[in-house]
């Protein structure tokens, strides 16, 4: 069953690819988790390759599945964290501060985090988000909410309803949307002239710079950097008007720009960022080379740092977002016999991990049960989340009566203990 297209030219623009490539191995979908191990064994591989363009630079994925399989077993993670609140809230009194009582349309509201902070803020917040269960969870926190992508259907509803809007918002988003230029054409339609279009992506030099190979996988199709979003934006009538550099998901970039006729400079900081992606080579292939270097050096000193471990060690794993499967996938780790990860999100427990077949557990299952039965002599956890690593690192009180060894690998190595 082929359920993915291999792309021969780019998604955005239609140019070559570079011929140099990061080709990781064939790979299961990151969130498609599975009710038997059996199944999960016997999931299906797809191509994970990631390709640049010569002509506009973006970074992607050159094969796309299909978005009906990719996003139909998506298990939501929760937006609900005290980070994340801070995070919106702070956003939402920009925006206020911009335009008071502005309209906002947020694509993708996910659980209405930022819609609720934005109505607190005395916005006007719609918005749209194709997960009937998210979608549910966030009315009443605002306008309202529509269940559905975002197509042209729905935008000139909401034109027609709302009159034109003030900002759309899009975070977290457009690396998962495989059409970005209708994305962004759609996102135009609504605007007032003048009006913003903000969003946050994950960004391509941190993926370079801290080698977080992790976080590809086919979810992500795309891997921004100002320098293709540069071209791309001034191309559909955008003008690119801030760049700024945030914490999340391990270093993203919030971007803003205006529906406008006119183009302006860039700003100082935004050629700072265009400065250092040049420097790691991101406006060609050159980070390629280095990281396809870096990646076959970090297989190695994994392997070498689990070969150094007794052969009695029991292992376990804590946090399993996406990345972890990649992570698993890609180094083999599935062979060091990891008994079970344990996962807050209760939608992820009771299931197994494509390929590794590794069953995710509740905190309470693996200290309570699994790990007493097997009276571990040496007890070592890997953290797979590990922006999380010093979050998860203090969850670990209970585990320390077996001289518990806490190790992550990105963005480079380390091991904490054993701890008394
Ligand atoms: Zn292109």
């Amino acid at each position: 069953m082929k359920n993915y297209r291999e792309l021969t030219c780019c998604r955005i623009c239609e140019g070559n690819f570079y011929p140099e490539a990061i080709r990781l191995k064939d790979s299961p979908l990151a969130n498609e988790l599975y009710l038997s191990k059996e199944e999960a064994l016997n999931a299906d591989l797809f191509p994970l390759e990631v390709v640049e363009c010569e002509s506009c630079k973006h970074i992607q994925l050159k094969h796309i599945v299909d978005p009906e399989r990719l996003f139909s077993n998506y298990v939501y993670a929760s937006g609900t964290s005290k980070t994340f609140r801070d995070h919106f809230t702070k956003l939402a009194k920009k925006l206020s501060d911009v335009v008071p009582s502005g309209l906002v349309l947020e694509v993708g509201s996910n659980d209405g985090t930022l819609l609720e902070a934005l109505t607190t803020h005395g916005m006007r917040a719609i918005g749209v988000e194709p997960s009937q269960q998210l979608a549910e969870i966030s009315k009443g926190k605002c306008e309202a909410v529509y269940t559905n992508f975002l197509d042209r259907q729905l935008s000139d509803f909401l034109v027609n309803e709302y009159g034109d809007f003030d900002f759309v918002v899009g975070n977290n988003v457009f690396a998962h949307i495989d059409d970005l230029v209708g994305a962004f054409k759609i996102a135009q339609t609504i605007l007032k002239q003048g009006g913003y279009l903000v969003f946050e992506v994950a960004h391509a030099l941190k993926l370079v710079e801290h080698q977080l190979f992790d976080t590809i996988y086919h979810e992500h199709m795309s891997y921004h950097t100002v320098i293709s979003l540069d071209i791309f934006i001034r191309k559909l009538g955008f003008n690119l008007t801030d760049v700024e550099e945030i914490e999340m998901h391990g270093g993203s970039i919030r971007v803003t720009c205006q529906k406008s006729a006119s183009q302006s400079e860039m700003l100082p900081e935004v050629k700072e960022i265009f400065r250092r992606e040049v420097l790691a080579g991101l406006d060609s292939s050159d980070w390629m080379k280095k990281f396809n270097t870096h990646l076959e050096q970090l297989s190695l000193e994994t392997k070498t740092a689990i070969q150094a471990e007794p052969i009695s060690t029991t292992w376990f794993g804590y946090g399993a977002p996406a990345k972890a499967v990649t992570f698993i996938n890609q180094f083999d780790l599935d062979q060091i016999g990891l008994i079970g990860i344990i996962d807050d999100n209760p939608g992820k427990q009771g299931k197994f991990l494509p390929r590794s077949g590794i069953k995710v557990v509740s905190h309470a299952e693996m200290e309570s049960d699994l790990i007493p039965r097997l009276k571990p002599i040496n007890l070592n956890c890997v953290i797979f989340p590990w922006n999380l690593s010093a979050e998860i690192a203090s969850k670990l009180a209970g585990f320390s009566k077996y001289a518990l060894k806490v190790i992550w690998f990105l963005p480079k190595y380390k091991e904490v203990g054993p701890q008394k």
